[in-house]
């Protein structure tokens, strides 16, 4: 029996892309991620600002929206809304 149909993610490392790393900031975030992939994550957020930047609006969001809706998923719509003011606000 064959079951490629799930999907594997590629392998992160510390010089993987910035879009690879921003896929998974997420699963980071949610702890959803192995040992070695947050490794990876870690080193690049160390030595990438730009990634640093959105990990950081990543986590503030996360811990807004833990503390507005603890049960619920926040609608897309709102997340967008805060992301968008997170970044506006970090922009001056
Ligand atoms: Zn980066």
């Amino acid at each position: 029996m064959s079951d490629d149909t799930a999907e594997v993610p590629p392998a992160l490392s510390a010089e993987s892309d910035c879009s690879l790393i921003l896929e998974r900031v997420n699963e980071f975030l949610d702890h959803e991620l192995d040992e070695g992939s947050c490794d990876a994550i870690r080193a690049h957020l160390d030595a990438c600002e730009d990634c640093l930047d959105d990990y950081d609006v990543q986590q503030a969001l996360k811990q807004l929206v833990n503390r507005c809706c603890r049960t619920t998923q926040a609608p897309q719509q709102l997340r967008m809304t805060i992301v968008t003011s997170i970044t506006r606000w970090r922009a001056g």
